[in-house]
């Protein structure tokens, strides 16, 4: 978690307020409002790694199932030395409304362990990967829980998954995690999904609005793959100007806009944005209150807070990001008329070719790029279009109207399958 308010923030209790509202929005029915609200079930596992230096660390890890619904748990695997309980819980609710949001069929779920990637070497991560693996083979499996990538992993840590779990199996079982190396049954595309998908729903976005992308200014905070992806898009396929991106080490900023290829060389280079010739440093508040008009977060959740929400300039605002806007914040910008484009909804292209990757698995037949590209395309395009239209039909904003139309989704199976026994 980043930001001032983090001593307070709690992403679980965000969550809840949230989907509380949306209920009460669409006056859900208080036996299922009760169901939907928690996870169905939660594991925390303490496993040891033994480290270069020969002792043995004990690190904690966290697997939750919030819903399975719709289908089997999804969501992705974050390695951080912020993670807690209530921080996945929140990723894992964020992934059932996700996956309802855009009609895939599948329930949420995250998983989380508590280290510090940038400090462990390669023979670490592995062995850290594959002991919290073996804890989670009993909970994971391509009919249960479908882990995929988040912040700090990767798809050589989805690899080492899926090998642990088929080592247990015995057999190659591809199907259990998403966001894969190509070579043994990744996606095309499912790299660049998250970021292209948030550029669907902009565009989208944009033509609500009656305004040009073309010549457009963009303001990227983290610029991950998420991010990355996001401005590389808007500058070569629409035109956009990105004025300024920043990550954990620093901003940087040209009014004029910057050379993403040549920034994406620099940071692969150094790791870090920072020090990019041909730009000038900015500080993460300064960031924030660019002039632009479209603003998009995609570091980690609470970014956008009470603090800093009043100063943004841009008219749209594309969470990338899981969670980065406070309930608080949020609150500000829909008083300063800032259409803001909800995570469920405007990062939903990652989730969205993961199905596509697990659907290829399962079929063992792989599609052509421009096959994946054009069906997130349609996914994004219409369900863009449904949330805007619950929005008018409820008169209220598009974080509540995602919100009531996943919720929809989501209880009309939990009614029709019924509560056992
Ligand atoms: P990533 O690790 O590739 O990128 C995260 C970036 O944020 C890094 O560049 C990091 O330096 C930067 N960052 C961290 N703290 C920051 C701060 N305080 N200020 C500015 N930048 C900061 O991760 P990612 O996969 O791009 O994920 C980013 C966000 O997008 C997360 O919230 C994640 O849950 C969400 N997301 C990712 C995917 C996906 O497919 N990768 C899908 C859906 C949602």
């Amino acid at each position: 978690m980043t930001g001032k308010e983090s001593t307070t923030y709690n992403p679980w209790q965000a969550a809840l307020k949230v989907y509380d509202e949306a209920a009460e929005i669409m006056n859900l029915d208080k036996d299922l409002w009760r169901r939907a609200r928690m996870p169905e079930r939660e594991l925390t596992v303490y496993f040891p790694v033994k480290m270069r230096d020969g002792h043995i660390q004990v690190f904690t890890g966290h697997r939750v199932q919030h819903s399975t619904a719709r289908g089997p748990a999804k969501g992705g695997i974050r390695y951080h030395p912020e993670v807690a309980l209530d921080e996945v819980r929140a990723l894992a609710s964020w992934m059932t409304w996700k996956c309802a949001v855009v009609g895939i069929p599948f329930g949420g779920g995250k998983g989380g362990v508590q280290c510090n990637p940038k400090e462990m070497n390669l023979q670490e991560l592995e062995n850290l990967t594959r002991r919290y693996a073996t804890e989670l083979v009993m909970f994971i499996g391509p009919e249960r829980d479908i882990p995929a990538p988040d912040v700090y992993t990767n798809p050589q840590v989805m690899a080492w998954i899926m090998d642990t779990y088929s080592m247990a199996k015995g057999h190659s079982v591809a199907g259990v995690v998403t966001g894969k190396p190509l070579a043994i049954g990744g996606s095309k595309g499912r790299d660049e999904a998250t970021g292209r998908g948030c550029v669907f729903v902009i565009d989208e976005a944009a033509k609500s609005l009656k305004m040009k992308l073309s010549g457009g200014r963009v303001v990227v905070q983290g610029f991950g793959n998420a991010g990355s992806v996001a401005a590389r898009l808007l500058a070569a396929e629409y035109g956009v100007k990105v004025i300024a991106v920043n990550d954990s080490s620093g901003g940087v900023f040209n009014r004029n806009g910057l050379d993403i290829a040549a920034l994406l060389q620099h940071k692969q280079k150094t790791g870090a944005v920072n020090g990019f010739e041909g730009a000038d440093n900015i500080r993460h508040d300064e960031l924030l209150a660019l002039d632009c008009e479209i603003f998009i977060p995609a570091a980690l959740e609470n970014t956008i807070t009470v603090e800093n929400a009043g100063k943004i300039k841009a008219r749209l605002i594309a969470e990338a990001a899981n969670g980065p806007t406070t309930p608080e914040a949020d609150k500000i910008l829909n008083k300063n008329g800032v259409l803001v484009l909800p995570d469920i909804l405007a990062n939903a292209g990652g989730v969205t070719v993961s199905y596509f990757e697990w659907v290829q698995d399962n079929y063992s037949f792989f599609w052509k790029e421009k096959d994946v590209n054009a069906n997130l395309q349609e996914v994004m395009t219409k369900s863009f279009v449904e949330v805007l239209d619950t929005s008018r039909k409820y008169q209220v904003d598009m974080r509540r109207a995602a919100y009531v139309l996943a919720i929809s989704r989501v209880t009309e199976a939990i009614r029709l399958r019924g509560i056992f026994p």
